[in-house]
């Protein structure tokens, strides 16, 4: 049976009430009838008492001589609330009974040596008994005093309150579920206006937001919440045109490029240096456009999460070591030194693959951007684990620090124009530091050079 929320609510609470409440009924018909039995106990102790002043006993003998005197007084009707009062002997023999017994015998039980109180009956009638043992000086039991008292009363108070109890109850949880369910259902109404709200909103009014009720309590927080997740979303939906955009730009530039440089040489003959000339720089548009590719193709991978890092112990002096002789062509044509301050032992416990992308673009970067003749230094400090690399190249003006790592950004200058490049190589070093849990921070000062750090946060 499927149940809405609101009636999920009111039945829950109706469990929890019913629980409660028949808890509740039980302990009051517990009180009720305790109360009830010990006012009729003590009623029988009084009777007891009363009769046992009016007889004697001498030896094995008891001797009833004012009985019938007393009874004349007490007993001779059946009342509307009868007390009845027998006594046996030591051998169980009836030595005497209350007229309104008329032929009964209350119920008697000889092996009884103290007093107890017992319910029973005389035909149709409830009573409560009370069976006292009478004792001689020396202790011996010569009788038993049984004294019987209708609990009639008692009997019909406890039987209504019990139906009372019985049709309150049914009563009652219905009359609760249907209360809860019509609080649960006030309650929830914000909810309802939420979930309406909440309905309008899709990517052509992404920028749209839940009205936050009046109260700071849970609602609120949830608007809030949702409100913040909308926001979110509105980002990552205007991040993504903006790649989107970015990416068809910078993948048709290359390729007007080549067209443009395919037509030029289409338009008449040329000559054989012309066309190795402009076959050249076809290369190179199509080399650029296939490290863009790899590059986005990459990025697109690790940030939908679908990597799966394997953690090693990665020594970095080995490392950048075997990185520097991919670069070390262009090393040599620009005459850039570079030194690696780092100790053998330097190690992160990080997967080696990936660290080696980050590491490849950094010190990429350092050699493409840095001067001729220039430097770079790699330096590990032991105490944080960090490594830095650092160039004496042109550095990066301030307003370009914080796009850096922005995807297809690049410092617009002469320099960045005449090195090959797709302003992916930072996002995407970003991209996996923050994946490996690394923390990488740029320093740059225009005329100095850039540095990079990379370690453990
Ligand atoms: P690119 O493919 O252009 O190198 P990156 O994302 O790696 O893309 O770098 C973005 C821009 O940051 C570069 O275009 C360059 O202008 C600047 N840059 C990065 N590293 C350095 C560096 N070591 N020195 C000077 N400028 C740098």
């Amino acid at each position: 049976m499927k149940l809405s929320f609101r009636n999920r609510i009111a039945l829950l609470s109706a469990i929890a009430s019913a629980i409660t409440i028949g808890l509740v009924f039980l302990v009051v018909y517990r009180v009720v009838h305790v109360t009830a039995y010990r006012h009729l106990d003590e009623d029988i102790l009084l009777e007891k008492e009363e009769v046992l002043s009016n007889i004697r006993w001498s030896g094995d003998s008891i001797i009833l001589e004012q009985m019938p005197e007393w009874e004349e007084n007490e007993h001779q009707q059946i009342e509307v609330n009868p007390t009845f009062l027998q006594l046996v002997d030591g051998g169980g023999e009836l030595l005497f009974r209350t007229a309104n017994l008329q032929k009964d015998i209350l119920l008697f039980d000889p092996k009884l040596s103290s007093d107890g109180f017992f319910n029973s009956r005389i035909g149709s009638q409830r009573i409560r008994q009370g069976q006292f043992p009478i004792q001689n000086e020396q202790g011996e039991i010569i009788g038993h005093l049984t004294v019987g008292i209708s609990q009639e009363e008692s009997a019909i108070v406890l039987h209504n309150l019990l139906t009372t109890l019985w049709i309150a109850f049914p009563l009652l949880l219905v009359v609760l579920f249907l209360a809860t369910s019509l609080a649960a259902s006030k309650g929830i109404a914000p909810v309802k206006k939420l979930i309406q709200a909440a309905a309008g909103i899709s990517e052509v009014n992404i920028n749209a937001r839940l009205p936050l009720p009046e109260n700071k309590d849970e609602i609120y927080q949830l608007a809030t919440t949702i409100n913040e997740l909308l926001h979110r979303v509105e980002s990552g939906m205007q991040r993504e045109k903006q790649f989107t955009a970015d990416a068809s730009h910078e993948i048709r530039t290359p390729l007007t490029a080549i067209r443009g440089t395919l037509e030029v040489l289409l338009r008449k003959q040329r000559e054989p240096a012309q066309y190795e000339e402009k076959i050249r720089r076809v290369i190179g548009e199509v080399d650029r456009l296939s490290a863009m590719l790899d590059q986005l193709l990459q990025l697109a991978r690790f940030e939908n999460g679908s990597v799966s890092v394997f953690p090693s112990q990665v020594f970095v002096y080995p490392l950048l070591r075997s990185l520097s002789e991919k670069w070390q062509t262009l090393m040599q044509q620009k005459n850039i030194s570079l030194n690696l301050n780092i100790p053998p032992e330097a190690n992160w416990t990080t997967d080696v693959a990936l660290l080696e992308i980050v590491l490849d673009n950094l010190l990429g970067n350092a050699i493409k951007y840095g001067h001729s003749g220039g430097q770079i230094d790699c330096i590990w400090r032991e105490e944080n684990a960090t490594l830095t690399l650092r160039d004496n190249g042109p550095g990066i003006p301030e307003e370009h620090l914080s796009h850096v790592f922005d995807r297809f950004y690049r410092v617009d200058d002469a320099r960045s124009a005449a090195v090959p490049g797709t302003g992916l190589g930072l996002p995407l070093a970003k991209k996996l530091a923050d994946l490996l849990g690394l923390r990488l921070s740029l320093h740059s000062r225009v005329g100095e050079g850039t540095s990079f750090e990379l370690g453990f946060p």
